[in-house]
């Protein structure tokens, strides 16, 4: 899609330093720069003037790439990945066929590379600050490994920010007046589904509760487009259509166009010759009812958590391409019993709000006046998306279990303590742990541990001896924890921190963007 927006004043803009936003998408990434007089514009990718450029990434050999639209069609060959942000913080390995080896935090630090390099050239100027926008229910690892992508990509990121708080950031400040109230985005991308209820006063942005899925977009639309043309191309010709004759990049297309029309003539020759066939605006629909049901019943999730009803909600805000389809606007419609707001492209709204976030956590040195006041009243309070806790051993039961510390949902910054005790005489050590979870679980099954140690203790001592655990969460989402035996003042500090993955090898300078 186009740039609605005017070109940039390169004059003006021309040797500032620059506060970006980076909305970095499973399926498409978006770049907003916070303009002269304080407002956030997008940048449009260098290659084909877009506002958004597919999260795709094709190898010409060892050491050249591109990423992009070109990229994106080419999906399914050799060399060429996409949707790795779902596997972020994980060890997953993608396999070119020149021998290299990427994690998915090694692919985001590509990627991010050439937005940084396109959006040097496109204003002219030095990236001052960026901040990257994340998923609200990203794990502990997928946050690290997004901060230390960044990194490798060159990228001065201090801050990441939730895409939902971005988003409400940039609906507070456009609305044309003030908001007050409690508010929900919902954003339905191209991978996954995510809802937020939000408090905003002017432009304090308070998250309250979030919820997420992460497999329901627009990819299992397109899959489910591709499903029905074959049916029905069987059902005419009697031949089983080859998925290469209707792949899922023309069923996105389609979808798309039936975001306008109701209806769809498509040309198809495959295993019983040419046939063309027709679906309904209606047939697709019901053909993803059972998706659309789901992204009904996780909002309907989201405003339980959130001690909220329906009637609670004043606005919802609409975030993410798949919020083009009329259906998704119906449902909402008929769940809220409103019409939803969406006054900008939402496939760029997290960006432009992320952009007024990088600037409200700068230093404030490089900014203008205008921009200054721009972010003046900016306050945000995020909430933690995940239950931390560690494993201690329950007297009644005789097992290891998983205790809470820091409540899922909790005001960040936040700190807590909770005290354990030593299990027997002459304790000289005690195991460490750190676990994380999406509920309040106990079983140990159920949980992930992202960290463990051990700690010495002094010898001579009754069991019984007080433990203290202090987990804290700050602002920018990453968990400090110490250990301490309280008697002997022994402690161990660790801190799940940016940068921890990023001190494998792996360096983007040999590679060199298309
Ligand atoms: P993400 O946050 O996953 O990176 P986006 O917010 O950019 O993704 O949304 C991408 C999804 O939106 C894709 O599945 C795309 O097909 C879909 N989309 C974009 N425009 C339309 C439209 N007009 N009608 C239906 N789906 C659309
Ligand atoms: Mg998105």
């Amino acid at each position: 899609m186009k740039n609605p927006q005017p070109p940039i004043n390169r004059e003006k803009e021309n040797k500032m330093t620059h506060y970006i936003g980076i909305d970095l998408g499973t399926t498409n990434c978006a770049v907003a720069v916070l303009n002269a007089q304080g407002e956030p514009d997008i940048v449009h990718n260098k290659d084909d003037g877009q506002n958004t450029t597919p999260s795709v990434i094709q190898f010409f050999d060892k050491s050249t790439y591109d990423v992009g639209m070109e990229s994106y069609k080419s999906l399914g060959m050799d060399d060429v990945f996409g949707r790795f942000k779902r596997y972020m913080g994980t060890d997953k390995s993608y396999k070119t066929t020149f021998g290299e080896r990427f994690t998915p935090e090694n692919l985001s630090a590509l990627l991010l590379k050439k937005l940084r390099e396109d959006t040097e050239h496109g204003l002219d100027g030095t990236i001052s600050e960026a901040v990257v926008t994340i998923p609200a229910n990203f794990a502990n690892d997928a946050r690290e490994s997004t901060l230390a992508a960044a990194k490798k990509a060159g990228l001065n990121v201090k801050n990441i920010i939730n895409e939902p708080t971005a988003a409400a950031l940039y609906y507070s400040f456009y609305a044309g007046r003030d908001l007050n109230g409690t508010y929900m985005v919902y954003d339905l991308g191209g991978g996954t589904f995510d809802v937020s209820v939000i408090k905003i006063r002017g432009k304090k942005v308070d998250i309250i509760a979030t919820e997420g899925v992460k497999e329901l977009g627009g990819d299992d639309f397109d899959k489910a487009l591709q499903q029905l043309v074959a049916d029905k191309y069987q059902q005419q010709t009697g031949s089983r259509l080859n998925q290469d004759d209707y792949d899922l990049i023309e069923a996105e297309s389609d979808k798309k166009s039936l975001s306008i029309r109701v209806s769809k003539k498509i040309p198809l020759h495959s295993n019983g010759g040419r046939a063309t066939i027709e679906i309904t605006r209606q047939q697709f629909v019901d053909s993803i009812a059972d998706l659309i049901k789901q992204t009904e019943l996780l909002c309907e999730k989201v405003l339980s958590e959130s001690a909220k009803s329906i009637g609670d909600i004043q606005e919802i805000f609409l975030v993410g391409g798949s919020t083009r389809m009329p259906c998704i606007i119906d449902s909402i419609k008929r769940l809220f019993n409103k019409d939803p707001i969406n006054f900008v492209n939402p496939d760029e709204v997290v960006a432009l709000g992320a952009a007024f976030y990088a600037a409200y956590k700068s230093d404030g040195k490089n900014l203008n006046t205008l921009q200054k006041l721009a972010i003046a009243d900016v306050q945000i309070a995020e909430i933690t998306s995940k239950f931390f806790g560690t494993s201690a051993h329950n007297r009644s039961t005789n097992t290891s279990v998983n205790t809470i510390i820091i409540n899922k949902g909790e005001s960040i910054p936040c700190t807590k303590t909770r005290r354990y005790f030593t299990r027997y005489d002459n304790q000289t050590s005690i195991n460490l742990d750190v676990t994380e979870c999406d509920n309040a679980e106990t079983d140990l099954k159920y949980v992930n541990t992202i960290w463990q140690g051990e700690m010495d203790l002094p010898s001579g001592r009754p069991k019984g001896c007080p433990q203290d655990v202090t987990f804290s969460y700050d602002e920018n989402q990453v968990m400090h924890c110490k250990f301490s035996d309280v008697e002997s003042g022994r402690t161990t500090e660790i801190d799940l921190t940016m940068g921890k993955k990023s001190d494998d090898k792996f360096s983007t300078d040999k590679f060199i963007s298309h």
